[in-house]
């Protein structure tokens, strides 16, 4: 059987079907019904914000959140991301300027911002990659400083908390995934979290059509409504969600007791002030000390049938839909990660043993070379 980078929380059988049982009883199955509605409410009670919307996957956040901020010019993001945070930027006729990311936790790199920022710069677009937390209060520093909005791509981080603030608190918006893979799933499904009511009505309309009654339509949107049975899968998975947490954070403490200090094997460092929710296990691998490449030990993995991810690799700024556009010269130390990372599998599930198997075929592959020789051992 094959170990997968990811296996989607699922509720029990019978705790979805009790969920989902008055469904066959008002035949209410989209359109902001009851499910949608609570969802929402348990959303933002256990995230303590003001104020969510619920849209249909977390891409459609990204890219409403943009459009209802009616922005025009250059957006600073970083390559070393998801498809779906460039992808956001472009398709609202934006330019996205990369900015490299830092060497320890391959989040936006602060001290590169400022010298990116042109007339043009209208916002900046950081991921908290892995569950990362960026540095928020140097990105508000500079964002005050020079007007621009700050629209995180929060993604990855579900559940986390940076000095008793929700980490999806921060921005004028911060856009979540629910999607299947992630810490937290309604199927599919995301959510913005914003401070501004007017933004807020914005994307509403952006998320339903523009309607807001019967014989009412106040602006011209598009459709990204979250459907009941997925809003009913949110509400079951919340209520597991910090005992998922908590399984993630034995696997992930394993992975570490079993991969720290090992020569050309860098993890990322414990966040200060951070409760973090364990989402993936990133892994770099520099060659030159560890023996073998990244693309070796995942293919080693591959033939135990152990299917870690190159996430991200390729970078953003490289797909071959920009071709000729941008150039990974300009961001290299999210190259130089992208060209050695490797993330292991992880969810809640996982078990013990089976760390231990993928820890011992990643341990066996270690060489360690030095200068005219090659010293092997297992
Ligand atoms: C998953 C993800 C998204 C997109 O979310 P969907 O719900 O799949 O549309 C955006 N950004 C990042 C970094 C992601 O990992």
């Amino acid at each position: 059987m094959s170990i997968l980078v990811t296996r989607s929380s699922m509720p029990t059988l019978e705790e979805y079907v009790a969920e989902i049982k008055d469904i066959w009883e008002t035949h209410w199955l989209t359109n902001m019904g009851k499910k949608h509605q609570m969802l929402q409410k348990n959303l933002m009670k256990y995230m303590n914000v003001k104020y969510l919307e619920l849209l249909v996957n977390g891409h459609m956040a990204l890219e409403m959140t943009l459009q209802a901020m009616n922005l025009h010019g250059e957006v600073i993001t970083t390559p070393f991301t998801f498809a779906s945070t460039t992808h956001s930027i472009v398709r609202n006729n934006l330019e996205p300027v990369f900015c490299d990311v830092n060497s320890e936790d391959y989040t936006i790199d602060v001290s590169k911002i400022e010298n990116l920022i042109t007339d043009r710069t209208c916002a900046i677009m950081p991921v908290h990659v892995y569950g990362n937390v960026c540095d928020v209060e140097e990105i508000k520093r500079i964002a005050d400083k020079y007007g621009l909005k700050i629209i995180y791509d929060a993604a990855h981080t579900f559940g986390e908390v940076y000095k008793g603030n929700c980490v999806s608190s921060y921005g004028d918006a911060s856009c979540l995934s629910f999607h299947a893979t992630k810490v937290f799933n309604t199927i599919e499904g995301g959510a913005v979290v914003y401070h501004d009511e007017e933004l807020g009505k914005a994307i509403y309309n952006l998320k339903n059509f523009g309607i807001h009654g019967p014989e009412r339509v106040e602006a011209v949107g598009a459709n990204a409504k979250m459907n009941e049975f997925a809003a009913a899968m949110g509400i079951c998975n919340l209520r597991h969600v910090d005992e998922e947490i908590g399984k993630r954070k034995k696997v992930v403490e394993h992975y570490r007791k079993r991969l720290s200090n090992i020569d050309g094997i860098k993890l990322c460092p414990i966040q200060k002030d951070v409760k973090s929710n364990f989402a993936y296990f990133p892994v770099v691998f520099d060659e030159k000390k560890f023996g073998v490449s990244r693309n070796e030990v995942f293919n080693e993995l591959s033939k135990h049938n152990i299917m870690a991810r190159k996430y991200f690799y390729p970078l953003t700024s490289t797909f071959e839909c920009f071709h000729g556009k941008f150039s990974s010269d300009d961001t290299p130390v999210a190259r130089h990660i992208a060209n050695r990372v490797l993330t292991l599998p992880l969810f809640a599930d996982l078990e013990i043993p089976v760390v231990n198997r993928i820890c011992d075929i990643i341990i066996s592959l270690n060489k360690k070379i030095f200068i005219g020789s090659v010293i092997c051992y297992n």
